[in-house]
C-alpha cells in the first residue's frame, strides 16, 4: 500500500491555496518550453495593465476567463505561452503621480517627473502582482515585461521607423482633439461623451448693409464668436433660402463671413442658421476644410484665449464665455437663453471638456486599413461571444480621422526623430540606433543629409501609450530578436473587456496589419463589466465597490474565481454578488466532503489490474460522467465557461453526492454482506468519477483540486500536478444510454423510498420489512430486480418484490404508473 497524505476535516483556504501557488512556482508547472517542438503551442496575448495599484473585480473577471482557457489548453496538452505585462506609460499614470504630489508636469523638470513617475508604477505592480499571485493564475512570471523598460521601447520605436519607412507614419498641421488640463492631444478613442446641461445662447448677428435687420443663432459656445468665420442654414431651409450668399457681421468683432448653404446643418436646431467657428466640432472642421475658410485659433494648448481673442486674451474658456455673453447683453445683441442638455467630448482622465486645436502633430494613417480590418474581423478571428466583432467593425467605420500618436507629455515612449537646426529636414532614427531618447541624445550622423547643418532639434513630444501596447502580439511571440517569432504569432487568443475592443483590439489590428500584413490574433475572448450589488458599474465613487482581496480574504481565491465564472454567460455584465461566492464556498466544501469519504473508502485501493464488475448503478454513474466531460469539453472549447462549470456542479453534487454515494455506502461499509466484488466495484467507479470531477474542475478552482489530486490521486497517476494531467476523456464503452435509462428508475425509486421515511419521521438508517413495487413496464421490473441488493442495502429493507402490472401504492414522480408500497 502506498503513503497517502490524510486530508484535514475542514478545508482551509488561507493555508492551502499559498501553499500550492508557491509549489507551482517552484516546480516550474506554468513555464513556456522553448525547446519543446513537440506539442502543439497556445499563445495568449494577455493584456498589460495600467499598474493603477488596484486588482480589482473587473480585472478578475478578465485574468479568471483567460486562466481558464490556459488551464484547460495545458491539460489538452498545448505548450501554452502566457506572459504577463505591464502598460505603464500615459496620461493615467501622470495625472494620478500629479494629484499625489500636488503637481503639474511642467513644475518638476521632466527627469525627476520620470523618476516619480517610475517609482509610483514599481509601487502599483507590486501591488497587482501579489494580487495575481493570491488569485492562482497560471502566468509564466519568466516571461513578465514593461512597457517603460528601454528594452521594450526599442520594439516600440522600431515599430515607429518600420511604419514610417512604409509610408504609414506622417506629421501634419491637422486638428486634433485636445485635453486643455493634460496639455496633450488625444485620440478619437479616448474622448467620452457625458450627456452635460448647458445653455444655449440665442444671439443675434446683423446682416450686412441691410441696417437693423438680423439673422438670430443659437450656439452652447459664445466664446467661439470671435473664431466665427462663416454661417449655414440647409439648403432646403425655405426660411432662410434667399439669405444664402449674402453676409453676416459677426457680433463685437465686425467681422464679414458669408452665408452658405450645407446639407450638414440641422434645420431644427435652434434657428436653423448656426455660426461655424475654428473649430466648435468636427463638423466645424469639415465645413472648413470643404469651403476652404482660414483658420481663427483663439483657444491656446492651456485652456486659454489667444491673442486672436483680442480683448479675451488670456481669459479662460469660463471667463471668456461670461465676459461674451455680458458683452452681448451690453449691447442688445443677447435675444434669449435657454437650457440644453446637450453630449459634450470629455478627457477620458480627467474629464475637461476637449476643444479642437490645430497643431504639427504625428499620426498613424489608420483609415487606409479600415476595409481589411472589416474584412479580417468578421472573416478571419472568431470572437467568444461571436456579436462582438460589431463593436471593433462598427468603430472602424465610424472614425472620419487618422489616429494621431503623439502626446505632450513626459512619461511616454520617446518619439525617435531629430529635426535639422537650419533646414526643418526630419531625420528619423536608424533601426540600429534603438532604444534612443532624442531629447538626451543627438542624431548618429555628422551632418543634415539636405543641407550639411551639424545642428540638430530633438522631437519633445511622446508617443501614445497605446503605441506601445498596440504591438504586445509581436512581443510576446520574441519580435524582432527571436529567429523564430512566428511560431506564436499570431496569438491563439487575445482576451479584453468589451469597452476597450475600439482602443485594444482596434490599434492591434491596425499596428500589425500595416506592420506584418497580417491579424495579430486568432481569437477574440470578451467579457463584460463588472456591475456592483445595486445593479450599476461597480465604481468607487459610486459607494458599491468590492475590492478583489475581500471575497478572496473571507472564502479564498477558488470561490472567488467561482463567482467570475458561474456569475453570468461570456461576454454579459456580471454583478457582484455574495451570495454567488457562498454558492461557490459551499460547493467546494461539498466537494472536498466527499474527497474525504472517498479517501477513507479508497485507503486499500489501488487503481490498474483488472477491472471489476460493475453494477448497474455504477454503469450509469459513469454514463452520466461520460456525458458531463462531453458537455464540458464542449463548452470549454467555445469558451462558454459558465456552461462547464455549472456542468460540474450538478454532477459532483446532485448525482455524485447526493446519489451515487449513498447509493453504494452499505457496499462499501458491508462487503461480507455485498461481497468484495461490488465494493471494488464501487471504489472504481468513486476513483474515476473523482478524479475526472476533480480534473475538470481545475481550471476553475484550482488551488483545492490539487489539494485533492496530490493526496488522492497522484500517488497513482504520477503527474507532478493536476494542472499537466491530461483532460479526462469519457470512460471506454460510455455513454451508455440503456444503463442511464434503467440506473435512473433505480435511483429515483430509491430517493422516493428515502423521502417516504422521511415523511414518516423515520430515520434513513430505520429498517423495513418490505418494499413492495408495481412497474407497468417489464423494462423498469428488470432495471428495479437488477439493482435488487442495491436497494434493499440503500433502502434497508428486508425484502424486495416487483411486479409488472397494476397495484396500489405511492407514485415514484416522473414514472407514471410506477408505484411502491413500503412495509415497516
Ligand atoms: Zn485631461
Ligand atoms: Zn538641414
Amino acid at each position: 500500500m502506498r503513503e497517502r497524505a490524510v486530508l484535514p476535516k475542514d478545508y482551509n483556504p488561507k493555508a492551502v491555496e499559498p501553499k500550492w501557488q508557491e509549489f507551482w512556482e517552484r516546480e516550474g508547472i506554468y513555464r513556456f518550453d522553448w525547446e519543446d517542438r513537440e506539442r502543439p503551442v497556445f499563445a495568449i496575448d494577455t493584456p498589460p495593465p495600467y499598474p493603477s495599484g488596484e486588482f480589482h473585480m473587473g480585472n478578475v473577471l478578465n485574468w479568471t476567463y483567460f486562466d481558464v482557457v490556459a488551464r484547460y489548453k495545458r491539460m489538452r496538452g498545448y505548450n501554452v505561452h502566457f506572459p504577463q505585462g505591464w502598460d505603464c506609460h500615459g496620461l493615467p499614470t501622470e495625472v494620478r503621480v500629479e494629484q499625489k504630489h500636488g503637481i503639474t508636469k511642467t513644475q518638476v523638470p521632466p527627469d525627476e517627473f520620470r523618476r516619480l513617475c517610475v517609482e509610483f508604477v514599481e509601487e502599483n505592480i507590486k501591488a497587482m502582482k501579489e494580487a495575481i499571485k493570491r488569485l492562482g493564475y497560471s502566468i509564466d512570471w519568466s516571461l513578465e515585461y514593461k512597457t517603460m523598460d528601454p528594452d521594450y521601447w526599442r520594439r516600440t520605436q522600431l515599430s515607429f521607423v518600420i511604419l514610417y519607412r512604409k509610408g504609414y507614419i506622417y506629421r501634419a498641421q491637422h486638428p486634433v482633439n485636445w485635453c486643455p488640463r493634460c496639455g496633450t492631444a488625444i485620440a478619437d478613442a479616448e474622448v467620452e461623451y457625458e450627456t452635460r446641461t448647458d445653455k444655449l445662447y440665442y444671439v443675434r448677428f446683423k446682416l450686412a448693409g441691410e441696417g437693423g435687420r438680423y439673422l438670430t443663432i443659437a450656439t452652447t459656445r459664445p466664446e467661439l464668436i470671435p473664431a466665427c468665420v462663416a454661417a449655414a442654414v440647409h439648403p432646403e431651409d425655405e426660411r432662410y433660402r434667399a439669405y444664402v450668399g449674402r453676409e453676416l457681421v459677426v457680433p463685437l468683432v465686425g467681422r464679414r463671413v458669408r452665408i452658405f448653404a450645407d446639407d450638414m446643418v440641422d434645420p431644427e436646431f435652434g434657428t436653423g442658421v448656426v455660426m461655424i467657428c475654428t473649430y466648435g466640432d468636427k463638423e466645424d472642421v469639415r465645413f472648413v476644410a470643404r469651403h476652404g475658410l482660414s483658420v481663427i485659433t483663439i483657444v491656446g494648448e492651456d485652456g486659454r484665449m489667444t491673442e486672436q481673442a483680442g480683448k479675451y486674451a488670456g481669459l479662460t474658456i469660463e471667463e471668456a464665455r461670461r465676459a461674451i455673453v455680458e458683452d452681448l447683453k451690453a449691447a442688445g445683441l443677447l435675444e434669449r437663453e435657454e437650457p440644453i442638455a446637450h453630449e459634450v467630448g470629455t478627457c477620458w482622465r480627467c474629464h475637461t471638456p476637449v476643444e479642437i486645436l490645430v497643431r504639427e502633430q504625428w499620426f498613424m494613417r489608420v483609415r487606409d486599413l479600415t476595409d481589411k480590418v472589416v474584412e479580417k474581423a468578421l472573416k478571419e478571428i472568431k470572437w467568444y461571444p461571436d456579436y462582438m466583432k460589431w463593436r471593433l467593425v462598427d468603430w472602424a467605420r465610424s472614425l472620419d480621422w487618422d489616429w494621431v500618436i503623439s502626446r505632450q507629455r513626459v512619461f511616454a515612449t520617446p518619439i525617435p526623430v531629430w529635426y535639422c537646426a537650419r533646414c526643418g529636414h526630419v531625420i528619423v532614427a536608424e533601426p540600429d540606433w534603438l532604444p534612443v531618447d532624442p531629447r538626451l541624445e543627438p542624431p548618429k550622423l555628422e551632418a543634415c543629409p539636405k543641407c550639411g547643418c551639424r545642428e540638430f532639434k530633438p522631437e519633445t513630444d511622446v508617443l501614445d501609450t497605446w503605441f506601445d501596447s498596440s504591438i504586445t502580439c509581436a512581443v510576446h511571440a520574441g519580435w524582432p530578436d527571436r529567429p523564430d517569432w512566428r511560431r506564436l504569432f499570431p496569438s491563439d487568443l487575445h482576451p479584453s473587456g468589451y469597452d476597450i475592443i475600439r482602443t485594444w483590439a482596434y490599434y492591434l489590428m491596425v499596428r500589425h496589419l500595416a506592420l506584418f500584413d497580417e491579424v495579430p490574433f486568432k481569437a477574440c475572448l470578451i467579457n463584460g463589466m463588472v456591475l456592483g450589488t445595486d445593479g450599476r458599474m461597480m465604481h468607487k465613487s459610486y459607494g458599491n465597490y468590492v475590492p478583489a482581496s475581500e471575497p478572496i480574504e473571507r472564502y479564498g481565491a477558488d470561490a472567488t474565481r467561482w463567482w467570475a465564472i458561474a456569475g453570468g454567460a461570456t461576454g454579459s455584465d456580471v454583478p457582484f454578488r455574495w451570495e454567488e461566492v457562498r454558492h461557490g464556498w459551499r460547493f467546494l466544501r461539498k466537494l472536498w466532503n466527499a474527497a474525504r469519504f472517498v479517501h477513507m473508502q479508497l485507503a486499500d485501493y489501488e487503481p490498474g489490474g483488472p477491472a471489476p464488475e460493475l453494477s448497474l448503478v455504477d454503469r450509469w454513474l459513469l454514463s452520466k460522467l461520460a456525458k458531463t466531460i462531453m458537455v464540458v469539453t464542449e463548452a470549454l472549447e467555445e469558451c462558454r465557461f459558465n456552461t462547464a462549470l455549472l456542468a460540474i456542479r450538478d454532477f459532483t453534487w446532485h448525482v455524485l453526492c447526493d446519489q451515487y454515494i449513498e447509493a453504494v455506502k452499505h457496499r462499501l461499509y458491508n462487503p461480507d454482506k455485498y461481497g468484495e466484488e461490488a465494493r471494488r466495484a464501487a471504489q472504481h467507479t468513486l476513483y474515476r468519477a473523482l478524479y475526472s470531477v476533480v480534473q475538470m474542475l481545475a481550471p476553475f478552482c484550482p488551488h483545492i483540486t490539487e489539494e485533492i489530486y496530490q493526496a488522492l490521486f497522484r500517488p497513482f497517476e504520477g503527474h507532478r500536478s493536476v494542472h499537466i494531467s491530461p483532460w479526462p476523456r469519457p470512460p471506454k464503452g460510455f455513454p451508455d444510454e440503456e444503463a442511464e435509462k434503467a440506473g435512473d428508475v433505480v435511483i429515483t425509486l430509491i430517493r422516493a423510498v428515502r423521502r417516504e421515511k422521511a415523511r414518516r419521521r423515520m430515520a434513513l438508517s430505520a429498517p423495513l420489512k418490505a418494499i413492495r413495487v408495481f412497474a407497468p413496464e417489464k423494462w423498469q421490473a428488470e432495471a428495479i430486480e437488477a439493482c435488487r441488493s442495491d436497494i434493499l442495502g440503500t433502502c434497508k429493507a428486508g425484502e424486495l418484490e416487483v411486479r409488472v402490472g397494476e397495484g396500489e401504492g405511492m407514485e415514484v414522480e416522473g414514472y407514471p404508473g410506477l408505484k411502491f408500497r413500503i412495509e415497516v
